[in-house]
């Protein structure tokens, strides 16, 4: 068989090779960060070398960062240090927010996959203050980039002390970040989306932030989050933020192969939806529904093909669930059970697309009299 297509990117990237390299090379080394002797102290240097990377990426200090396991530990931490006050948070958020507060209030988005900001700016002003609005900057399933720093601005305009989260998890690498510009208190990143390890990430806070403790019982991270740092993950997500800094500019060239499948596809059906088409959008992703023919199944016919993607439902330990982003767009449950998400990389090439174009289009072919009306 011929070696797969990886078009799932925005589920986990590639580890950049000189990343495998670095966390390789740190793996032989021994040395806890917290230590004094020699050892220790080579460590903690690798870790402080990778804040710096990390903050240089999202345009703010070092002591802004706090190593995590991922976004999921950052978004939860966060959510949770506000659980018992008012919070405000989008429609398409990621389950590692929108499952953790079950009184959080949802901002609608309208049907490109957007925050809407007027209906926003009402939802703010009326009723007890927010304590904590909580918006990402960029759609997993989607890709639509999210209007954050006027989320923050027009939150603040209400409510001078309110808190604003945004999990920055999909931005990297693929849009600037300028953290201090997006006027929020808290962001949280994901190492493994942007090319670096799995099972690390960051918790970014702003100066006047209120202090988040995500573990107890050590002094690391300034006390924030005990625990033996990770030292090979950590240097590996710096080395990483700094290659996908570096690489925006190449990165937004995907959009040529994106739009390239999104042409081809729109020419075989043209009763095909992709959420967010007229929204702003990072160039590597797309979500496209037939309507009436089966995600799972899709896949499953893509897979023996030799294309890895996702569909656009939340899944996770095998169960499928209806996209809670794709019904905040408004589609339909037909719609939303039959959307793909295909998401490139740096390592996509124009062959593996046009290769992807026969086989969707052979797909369709075998599936057309599945096809409905949403
Ligand atoms: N937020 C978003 C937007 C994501 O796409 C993901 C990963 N699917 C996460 C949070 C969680 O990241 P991790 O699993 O690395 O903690």
């Amino acid at each position: 068989m011929k070696t797969p297509c990886y078009f799932d990117y925005n589920a986990t990237a590639p580890i950049r090779s000189e990343v495998i390299d670095l966390v390789a090379d740190l793996m032989q080394e021994t040395g806890n960060a917290s230590s004094v002797h020699g050892f220790g102290r080579s460590a903690r240097s690798h870790v402080e070398k990778a804040r710096e990377q990390v903050a240089a990426m999202v345009g703010t200090q070092n002591t802004a960062v706090t190593f995590t396991s991922g976004a999921t530990e950052a978004n939860n931490a966060v959510l949770q240090k506000f659980k018992e006050e008012r919070i405000l948070i989008s429609s398409i958020e990621h389950p590692s927010v929108f499952e953790v507060c079950d009184h959080a209030e949802h901002i609608n988005v309208n049907d490109n996959g957007a925050v809407d900001l007027q209906a926003f700016e009402k939802q703010i002003s009326e009723g007890k203050p927010v304590s904590l609005v909580s918006v990402m900057l960029v759609n997993n399933e989607t890709g639509v980039i999210q209007p954050v720093g006027e989320i923050a601005r027009i939150a603040r305009k209400h409510n001078k002390d309110v808190f604003i989260h945004t999990d920055a998890s999909q931005a990297p690498g693929r849009i600037k970040i300028d953290f201090p510009a997006l006027l929020t208190d808290y962001m949280s990143l994901s190492a493994h989306k942007f090319g670096g390890p799995q099972g690390v990430g960051a918790l970014i806070s702003a100066p006047g932030a209120r202090p988040v403790q995500l573990l107890h019982g050590g002094g690391q991270e300034k006390r924030q989050r005990a625990g033996t740092e990770n030292v090979a993950g950590i240097a590996g997500m710096g080395l990483a933020a700094q290659i996908a800094d570096r690489e925006i500019n190449q990165y937004n060239k995907l959009a040529l192969l994106r739009d390239k499948i999104e042409d081809a596809l729109l020419n075989t059906i043209s009763a095909a939806r992709i959420f967010g088409k007229d929204a702003e959008r990072v160039a590597n992703t797309s979500c496209i529904a037939v309507a009436g023919v089966d995600a799972q199944t899709q896949l499953m016919s893509l897979d023996l093909e030799g294309f890895a993607l996702s569909n656009g439902s939340a899944c996770s330990s095998g169960k499928v669930n209806t996209s809670n982003v794709l019904k905040a767009m408004g589609a339909s449950d037909l719609e939303a059970n039959s959307a793909l998400r295909i998401s490139i990389g740096w390592g996509t090439t124009s062959e593996e697309v046009d290769a992807f174009i026969a086989a969707w289009t052979r797909m369709m072919e075998r599936m057309k009299d599945k096809i409905k009306t949403a």
